[in-house]
């Protein structure tokens, strides 16, 4: 389960979710978010959940320069080692959009890119749709994309997702899932 656009004010509300379940996840929150609620990014990180990049801004980077990609995704990096203490090993594009210039950031940076299997669709859709979307779609493997916050937003409304996180939690662990960070999913020898 990996979680964009963090952290929010709302995140603890995921974090006290997954950790009453035992369970871990991977958050690829905003530079600029995690500047701005460095607690509640340190609280996951001290819980256990991973950490990727996801953009400073979160730009959307086509027709942009590799200049200005690599200074955003590095920016991003800088503050999330400076805040939660963890290095991000992950980079998920902002919109999913890859543009020429951040295949060479991202190696620069020690990055690789990770999207995902299925999409949540969070921001739009109510809590009994997300929830029905990612059971049907979830497998072995599978890498579900949820939202704790939306984009850079303050105080963003990310009840539905909370409620899909709270129904689809033990929904799956029912089902026998094992829930993991991405780095336990992709890397399970590191
Ligand atoms: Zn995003």
């Amino acid at each position: 389960m990996t979680f964009d656009d963090g952290p929010s004010e709302s995140t603890p509300r995921i974090l006290e979710i997954l950790a009453r379940r035992g369970v871990a996840a991977t958050f690829f929150p905003c530079g600029a978010n995690v500047e701005r609620l460095p607690a509640i990014a340190r609280a996951a990180a001290e819980a256990g959940h991973e950490f990727g990049n996801h953009g400073y801004n979160h730009p959307l980077c086509c027709f942009r320069s590799p200049r200005f990609i690599e200074a955003d995704i590095a920016r991003a990096q800088q503050v999330i080692l400076e805040r939660t203490g963890t290095r991000p090993a992950w980079f998920r594009a902002p919109y999913g959009v890859r543009w020429f210039g951040m295949r060479r950031a991202q190696r620069r940076l020690g990055l690789r890119g990770v999207m995902w299997s299925a999409m949540g669709y969070d921001w739009k859709l109510r809590a009994a749709a997300i929830v029905e979307r990612l059971a049907e779609r979830v497998s072995n493997g599978a890498i579900l994309c949820l939202h704790d916050g939306r984009e850079l937003q303050s105080e963003p409304d990310i009840g539905s997702t909370i409620e899909a996180v709270r129904l689809l939690v033990p929904l799956l662990l029912e089902r026998g899932y094992k829930l993991e960070t991405v780095s336990q999913l992709l890397c399970p020898t590191t």
